[in-house]
């Protein structure tokens, strides 16, 4: 059995309310905090090596130490619950079961930050959150753990949520922070970065929900025994939450020293895949991320295990490798066709773009209708070249990650699965009926 420091009292019935939640120790970590100095919370954040857990992976402690602090300007923290990366829904759970972690995480954080209003923006579509979220807020402030002068210590601290309205790009911190102010969700070129100049042009952290979350038990167990659990620069434990052709879809919270092995196939995880099929590929980190064949997925190019953390999944760059990244875990069986999928992923990518780059903006929309003739059974071998050569010129010339984003599953598709989109082109009219998993296993 993992480690768990997020998901220890999950199951209790009724922890989603604050007199449960208080009865198994919470908000004892935000009394522990509020009696250290800013610093010292800061000296533990960074020694316990969390990194954040929205994707990209960056320092938690060496992002809150990147925050400017000019004379009399306001800062802000500001939670990232636009959760919309496809096969992602480990925040979701958090904050639908436990959402006095995460309000007592952000106690701790805007605490250290020095931030006296601190935001929640969440998905439009996690319509019934917000509610849960706005209960635990004033349950918390009824019992002095928000508001003015929190526990006598002179600390004050509002925390509004925010709906937002669909859009995936709101998920980038900056187009997150646009939307925030009230404007259309374009993404910000950085720098400067949000630590910089953020929200209203004030100094601000954006971090995922997850993140904040950690900074619980990091404060319980101390930073060192933080950063003892796991490996390497993996440290601590990361939820999963997996989907697509496995036993038992849900959230996991591992401690990142197992292997894809075991986690696909023990029980204690997913549970294996249905009706005995084989094991095609995975997307491990959300969609964005590339997509690996299983003979790479179980082993790296050097014949070692491939473990379920940052360094591993990353092993042999994008070649070979892929990400952790949102820890959105996507499993794919014999029968699945890749051409189709990557299809379905650049139609989304190419609606979610928000335009302002003509890389992403038409790259997206030509990547989507190559792919389409493709998988109809209507596409040239020279197609196949064209789509390698579209995703060539969008990456890295995009003012945000989504045109990496869009990119990277059409790369790896190709670099992996090329055999999959020749069938397609020489099988023009079994295309039109069946897939290339389910005619050629
Ligand atoms: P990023 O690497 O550009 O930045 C990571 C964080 O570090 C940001 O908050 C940034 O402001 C900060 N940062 C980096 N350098 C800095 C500096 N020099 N000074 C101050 N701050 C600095 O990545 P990103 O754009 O935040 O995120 C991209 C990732 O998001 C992708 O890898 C993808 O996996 C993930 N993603 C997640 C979801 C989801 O639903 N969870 C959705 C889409 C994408
Ligand atoms: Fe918008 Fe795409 Fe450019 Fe990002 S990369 S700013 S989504 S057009």
């Amino acid at each position: 059995m993992g480690k768990k420091l997020l998901l220890k009292n999950a199951h209790i019935e009724g922890i989603r309310y604050f007199e449960t939640y208080r009865k198994h120790g919470g908000y004892e970590a935000a009394e522990k905090a509020l009696k250290m100095k800013p610093e010292e919370i800061l000296e533990e954040v960074k020694t316990s090596g969390l990194r954040g857990r929205g994707g990209a992976g960056f320092p938690t402690g060496m992002k809150w130490s990147f925050l400017a602090k000019p004379e009399g300007v306001p800062r802000h923290l500001v939670v990232n619950a636009d959760e919309s990366e496809p096969g992602t829904f480990k925040d979701r759970y958090l904050m639908e079961f436990l959402p006095h972690l995460l309000i007592e995480g952000m106690l701790i954080s805007s605490y250290t930050l020095g931030s006296n209003t601190s935001y929640i923006y969440i998905r439009g579509e996690y319509s019934w959150i917000p509610d849960i979220l706005e209960e635990a807020i004033e349950e918390a402030k009824a019992a002095g753990f928000l508001g003015k002068n929190i526990l006598g210590t002179g600390f004050d601290l509002e925390i509004y949520v925010q709906r937002g309205a669909g859009a995936y790009i709101c998920g980038e911190e900056t187009a997150l922070l646009e939307s925030l102010e009230g404007r259309r969700g374009n993404p910000r070129l950085k720098p400067p970065f949000p630590a910089v100049k953020g929200l209203w042009e004030r100094p601000t952290v954006v971090n995922n929900v997850e993140s904040i979350a950690a900074v619980v038990p990091i404060i319980e167990i101390g930073g060192a025994e933080y950063a003892k659990i796991g490996v390497g620069r993996s440290t601590g434990t990361k939820l999963i939450s997996a989907c697509g052709n496995i036993n038992k879809p849900g959230v996991y919270e591992i401690d990142m020293t197992i292997t894809v092995e075991e986690f696909i196939y023990s029980d204690e995880y997913c549970g294996g895949i249905p009706n005995g099929k084989k094991l095609k590929a995975c997307i491990p980190g959300g969609s964005s991320v590339p997509i690996v064949p299983a003979n790479l997925l179980l082993k790296t190019i050097n014949g070692e295990p491939r473990y379920m953390n940052y360094e591993s999944l990353a092993d042999g760059g994008f070649a070979t490798g892929t990400m952790m990244g949102s820890g959105g875990f996507i499993v794919l069986d014999e029968d699945q066709c890749v051409v189709n999928h990557t299809m379905t992923l650049a139609r989304f990518y190419n609606h979610e773009s928000c335009g302002q780059c003509t890389p992403c903006r038409e790259g997206t929309g030509w990547m989507y209708k190559i792919l389409k003739k493709i998988e109809k059974g209507e596409g040239k071998m020279e197609d196949i070249d064209l789509l390698w050569d579209i995703q060539r010129k969008i990456e890295g010339n995009t003012i945000c990650p989504l045109g990496d984003a869009a990119a990277w599953p059409v790369a790896a598709a190709i670099r992996h699965f090329r055999d999959e989109f020749e069938w397609h082109v020489n099988n023009p009219e079994l295309s039109q009926t069946q897939n290339y998993g389910i005619a050629n296993y």
